[in-house]
C-alpha cells in the first residue's frame, strides 16, 4: 500500500526545509512529507562549510540590477524576519550582523562603484555609505595596510551585513514545521528517492522501494532537480554544470566581509573575504570557480548522473562555445581558475590576484587551502539561448510538480521560492493561504 500525502517534498537543504515551513505553517494542509537522502538536514550545498554563508542583501553585489537587488533584499527581509522571533541562543546560531562592504581597487572598479551609488540604489539602500580610503583604513585596516599608495580605492559600506549558517536556518524551520498542529508533518531521513511518476490525479514518489503518493510532489534536490526533470523528459534545452567553488583559510584578518566589484552578467561571485559564523579565529577567501564533473562535491559515484544531466551534445558543445569562449570576461575567469588549480603555483597565483588585492600584507604561509570546504553551483544553460541562466530556475511539470534550482543566491532567497511554490500549491490543491498571517509574520506577499 502507497503512503499518502497532501504535498511531498523531495531534498532537506535549504529550500526543502523553507518549503516545508511555509506549507504547513501558512496553509490549511493536511499531510506533507519531507524526504532527504541524507541522515540530517542541510549536508550538501546549504550546509555552512559548502558556501560563503552571506545573507545577500543586493546592495554589494555590482553585478545585480536594481530590479535584482530590490528582490534580493526583499527575500532577505524575510529571512531576518523569521530569525528575529527566534530564542536568542538560537538566533546566535543562525544568524549573525558582520561588517559588509564591496571594494573597487583602481580606476576602473572604483568608476563601478561610483556609476553604481546612483540615486536609484540611494533610495533602495538608504543606509550604505560611500567611502574612501582613509574611512576604509578605520574599519577594516588590513585592507589598507601595505597598500601602494597609488592603488585607488572606494567602498560601498554596507548596513545590512549578515553571516547565516543556512544549515542551523533549515533545523529552525523545519523545527517548526515539526510543532504544527493540525497537520501530518513527517521527516524521512536517509532515504533516498529514486524516481517519481507523475500522472494526472497523483504523483508517486518511490524511495527505499516503498511509494509514498501525493497531490502534488515539489523537487527541491539542488544539483539533482534537473536530474529528475531531465529522467522525466523535461527541461531537455537545459544543461547544468556543476560549477565548484574553493576557500583558502588565514587567521582572522579581516573585521566583516569584503566582496568585490564583480563584472556584469557573470554569476560567479569575484572572491571575497568572510569571517565564519562557526570559528570566529579565522578569514575565508573564495570561492574559486572549478567544473567539478560529478553533482556531489565529494562524492565521484554522482558522475554518471551529472552526465545524465548535461547530455552533452552538438548543442551542448555550441552554448559552451558561445559562452565560455565567445566572452572574454568568462573567459578570463575560467583561465585564472584553472591556473589557481595547478599544484604549488595555484595558490600562490590566488594569493597575489585575488587575496592580495583585498589583503596586500597577508603571505603565502598565512594561507591554506580548506580541505573539503565550498559546494557546488548548479549553472543553468539555456541551449536554445545559447546563454547562461542567471539565478534560480524553477521548471514546472505537466501535473502537480514542481523542480526547483538554486544557485548563488539561493539560500538567501529560500523563503521567496518557498512562498512562491506555496502560493501555487495552495491554488492548485484548492487550499487556503493565511496571507494575513504571512504578511504579519514574514513581509508583503505580492500576487
Ligand atoms: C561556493 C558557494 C558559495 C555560495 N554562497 C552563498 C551565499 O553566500 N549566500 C547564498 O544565499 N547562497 C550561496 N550559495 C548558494 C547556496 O548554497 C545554494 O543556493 C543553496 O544551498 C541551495 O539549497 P538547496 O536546498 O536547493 O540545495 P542543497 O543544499 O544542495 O540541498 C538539496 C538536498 O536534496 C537532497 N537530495 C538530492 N537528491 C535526493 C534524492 N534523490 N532523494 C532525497 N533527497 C535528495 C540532498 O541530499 C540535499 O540535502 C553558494 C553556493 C556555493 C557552492
Amino acid at each position: 500500500m502507497a503512503k499518502e500525502y497532501d504535498v511531498i517534498i523531495v531534498g532537506g537543504g535549504i529550500i526543502g526545509s523553507a518549503l516545508l515551513y511555509t506549507i504547513s505553517t501558512y496553509t490549511d494542509l493536511k499531510s506533507i512529507l519531507l524526504i532527504e537522502k541524507y541522515g540530517d538536514l542541510s549536508q550538501l550545498n546549504s550546509n555552512s562549510t559548502s558556501n560563503s554563508q552571506t545573507l545577500h542583501w543586493g546592495d554589494v553585489e555590482t553585478n545585480y540590477s536594481i530590479d535584482k537587488a530590490k528582490k534580493t533584499k526583499e527575500a532577505s527581509e524575510r529571512v531576518l524576519r523569521f530569525t528575529s522571533k527566534l530564542p536568542a541562543a538560537e538566533r546566535k546560531a543562525d544568524i549573525r550582523e558582520c561588517q559588509k562592504m564591496v571594494l573597487g581597487v583602481g580606476d576602473n572598479e572604483v568608476d563601478i562603484i561610483e556609476s553604481i551609488f546612483s540615486p536609484k540604489f540611494r533610495e533602495l539602500f538608504p543606509g550604505a555609505k560611500k567611502i574612501g580610503s582613509g574611512e576604509i583604513a578605520k574599519i577594516e585596516p588590513n585592507v589598507v595596510k601595505g597598500r601602494n599608495p597609488k592603488d585607488k580605492l572606494m567602498a560601498i559600506l554596507s548596513d545590512a551585513g549578515y553571516m547565516v549558517n543556512f544549515n542551523a536556518l533549515a533545523h529552525s524551520l523545519v523545527t517548526k514545521a515539526l510543532n504544527k498542529k493540525g497537520a501530518k508533518v513527517d521527516v524521512l531521513f536517509d532515504t533516498e528517492v529514486d524516481r517519481i511518476d507523475e500522472r494526472e490525479s497523483d504523483n508517486s514518489v518511490f524511495a527505499k522501494g516503498v511509494e509514498y503518493k501525493a497531490k502534488f510532489v515539489d523537487v527541491a534536490a539542488g544539483t539533482y532537480s534537473l536530474y529528475f526533470a531531465k529522467t522525466m523528459g523535461y527541461a531537455s534545452n537545459l544543461s547544468s554544470f556543476s560549477v565548484g567553488g574553493n576557500f583558502y583559510y588565514s587567521h582572522k584578518v579581516l573585521n566583516g566581509k569584503v566582496y568585490r566589484v564583480q563584472i556584469g552578467g557573470i554569476p560567479f561571485a569575484a572572491v571575497h573575504g568572510d569571517p565564519d559564523i562557526t570559528n570566529p579565529n579565522i578569514t575565508r577567501f573564495g570561492p574559486t570557480v572549478s567544473l567539478a564533473m560529478r553533482l556531489e562535491r565529494y562524492e565521484p559515484g554522482t558522475r554518471m548522473d551529472y552526465f545524465k544531466t548535461v547530455e552533452f551534445d552538438t548543442a551542448t558543445m555550441s552554448s559552451i562555445r558561445k559562452i565560455f569562449l565567445g566572452d572574454k570576461d568568462v573567459r578570463r575567469i575560467l583561465k585564472n581558475n584553472m591556473l589557481y588549480m595547478l599544484p604549488g603555483v595555484g595558490k600562490k597565483l590566488f594569493l597575489k590576484k585575488e587575496v592580495q588585492t583585498i589583503v596586500p600584507s597577508l603571505k603565502d604561509r598565512d594561507l591554506h587551502f580548506a580541505k573539503g570546504i565550498g559546494g557546488i553551483r548548479p549553472q543553468i544553460i539555456d541551449e536554445k539561448k545559447k546563454a547562461l541562466v542567471l539565478g534560480e530556475s524553477k521548471i514546472p511539470g505537466k501535473h502537480n510538480l514542481i523542480f526547483n534550482i538554486t544557485p548563488s543566491p539561493g539560500a538567501t532567497s529560500c523563503l521567496s521560492i518557498a512562498l512562491e511554490d506555496a502560493m501555487h500549491i495552495a491554488d492548485v490543491l484548492d487550499l487556503k493561504f493565511d496571507r494575513e498571517a504571512y504578511e504579519k509574520a514574514l513581509g508583503p506577499v505580492h500576487k
